[in-house]
Parts: C-alpha cells; sequence; structure tokens
C-alpha cells in the first residue's frame, strides 16, 4: 500500500466520480516548502510564519523575510503558497515585543489583533510578502479573524503597503477558527478570495476547550457535530459568494476528517507532510456522493464518538 501511495502521490487526488481535491501542505519552517513537493504537496496551503519571530532577539528584517518566502517560492516552482501573517498570542510570547500580560491569553491580543495592534511589525511582513509574490503564485492569509471590522483593518493595511510598493494584488482569504466568523461568513466571504477552516482552534473555541488542556483535549474533537454544524454553515455561505473553501486544522489529515470535510464541500485540504500521500490515497478510493452521505449523517449526530462510530 505505502509503494502505491508513493507511486502515485505525485498525481492530482480525484475522487472515484470525479471531484478534484487539492491536497496541500501546513509548513512551519524554511526547508519544508521542498519537502512538501517532495512529498507530493501541490502547494502549502499553510505557512505558519511564527518560527521566524520566536525563539529570537529581534523581529526578522524585511528583506529576511523576503530571502525565506521567497526561497519558498522558487522551492514550489509554480505551486501556489498560502502565507498566513504572524499568529501569536495566545499560548506564543514574544519577548522583544510588549505584550500585556493576559488572563486568558487565547482571548486576548493574539492573531490578527496582535499584528493590529503592532503595525510596524505587520506592515514589515505584509511588504515581505507582497515583494515575494513578485516570484511566483502566493496568497495572503490572516489568522483568527472574529469581526468583520479586524478583516477590513487588515485588508485597508495590505492594500497600502501594496500600493507603497507598487505591487500586483494578491489572492486573499481569512482563516475560519472563531464561531463569530462562522456567524459572519456570508459578509466575511463577500470580502475574501478563500476561506480555510482551522479546526484546531474552531472546536476549542466552539466547545469552550482549551487545545492543550490536559484532560479536555481529549474530548475537543473536530469532528464533534458542533464543529461540523458551523463549517456546513461556512461552506454553504462560501458557495454563496463563490469563493472556494479550505481546511488546515488537524482533522484534515484524520481519514473521517478527509471523508467528512470533502462530503461537506471543503475542496482543498492542508495536511502534514507525512500525511499528503495517504490523504491523496483516500480520496481516490471514495466517491464524493458517498462522502456528502457520510457528512449529513455526521451532522445529525448528537456527539463525537456517534460520529467517529459512523465508520
Ligand atoms: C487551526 O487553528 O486549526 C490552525 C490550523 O492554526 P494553528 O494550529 O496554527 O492555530
Ligand atoms: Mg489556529
Amino acid at each position: 500500500r505505502r509503494a502505491l501511495e508513493r507511486r502515485d502521490c505525485y498525481k492530482p487526488a480525484l475522487t472515484t466520480d470525479g471531484q478534484r481535491i487539492e491536497v496541500v501542505a501546513n509548513i512551519s519552517d524554511g526547508d519544508e516548502a521542498a519537502r512538501a513537493v517532495a512529498a507530493g504537496g501541490e502547494g502549502v496551503g499553510l505557512l505558519r510564519t511564527e518560527f521566524l519571530f520566536v525563539n529570537r532577539d529581534a523581529a526578522p528584517s524585511e528583506d529576511e523575510q523576503v530571502a525565506i518566502y521567497g526561497g519558498m517560492v522558487q522551492a514550489l516552482n509554480g505551486l501556489p503558497l498560502i502565507i498566513r501573517t504572524l499568529d501569536v498570542g495566545g499560548d506564543k510570547t514574544i519577548p522583544y515585543l510588549s505584550q500585556p500580560a493576559e488572563a486568558n491569553p487565547f482571548l486576548g491580543e493574539r492573531g490578527i489583533r496582535f499584528c493590529l495592534a503592532h503595525e510596524d511589525v505587520f506592515r514589515t511582513q505584509l511588504r515581505a510578502i507582497y515583494r515575494a509574490a513578485s516570484q511566483g503564485p502566493v496568497r495572503l492569509m490572516f489568522p483568527m479573524i472574529a469581526l468583520v471590522e479586524e478583516l477590513e483593518a487588515a485588508r485597508a493595511l495590505a492594500e497600502s503597503v501594496r500600493q507603497e510598493l507598487g505591487a500586483a494584488p494578491v489572492e486573499i482569504g481569512i482563516m475560519i477558527e472563531v464561531p463569530s466568523a462562522v456567524a459572519m461568513a456570508p459578509e466575511l466571504a463577500r470580502r475574501v478570495d478563500f476561506f480555510s477552516i482551522g479546526t484546531n482552534d474552531l472546536t476549542q473555541y466552539t466547545l469552550a476547550m482549551d487545545r492543550m488542556h490536559p484532560t479536555l483535549a481529549r474530548k475537543a474533537d473536530g469532528l464533534h457535530p458542533a464543529v461540523l454544524r458551523l463549517i456546513d454553515q461556512t461552506v454553504r455561505a462560501a458557495d454563496a459568494a463563490g469563493i472556494w473553501v479550505g481546511a488546515c486544522g488537524g482533522i484534515a489529515g484524520d481519514p473521517l476528517g478527509v471523508s467528512v470535510l470533502t462530503g461537506l464541500g471543503v475542496r482543498e485540504l492542508s495536511v502534514s507532510i507525512p500525511s499528503i500521500a495517504a490523504v491523496k490515497a483516500q480520496i481516490r478510493t471514495q466517491a464524493l456522493a458517498d462522502n456528502r452521505a457520510l457528512a449529513q449523517r455526521a451532522l445529525a449526530c448528537l456527539d463525537a464518538a456517534a460520529v467517529r462510530a459512523l465508520v
């Protein structure tokens, strides 16, 4: 089976009834873009840029970031690179940037909120992203969008940076990982080119269970029907607005997650590099029609255990 997976890992993944599902990689380090391609990834669906900022004494310069992102664009050789802007706060702190102590960091200045509060850091990163985009297909993605006004503010900054550079526009998307973003998905969808569902945080914020909690984390299952119903709502809003939806949280690489997410209408799965071949192989064995039926049954379940018992 492994040999078969490896042989076919460079071909696109189509369901038995002909639906193409893009399988791309989650990466968080400089050399992983090349490894993602070698593993059969059709691009990068999530570059976590935090690695550039943590464990050092000062923020990376614009040129340093251009070198890293540009190197990835070259390694991808025409395949898309989705660069997520800095997602710190929460459990990830940056000692050289002033961050107030917070009683509930995961409900505090995290993700896009942090960037909007540290505009110099954000502008520098946006400049680097637009400059790297001149070398190949780069898309820009904002994390932790909870409010339409956050997206508007981030977009306005990105546009001002773009004009300053005289750079070409890039596609802009957002992570859907906060329940309020799902509630506002119709309005958000009209303002972006794509959604990527971050099921790790969406699960944590929907079930109000810390994803790292020593006992609760086990119960914080992204296949809980409460989460699946929000994913369903997100895809419907995106379809109505004519934009595509991907998923980049952990369940995108889980075998049952692959079936249910594609059955709900997710068309791009961004997974860890070692999962790429297996996810592609699985997609080829399944009919989208069957996955749709499975997803409908999952939506009607009472709890995550019942969803997991469906197969
Ligand atoms: C997520 O929240 O599902 C996600 C992909 O982002 P991260 O794990 O980096 O928070
Ligand atoms: Mg997240």
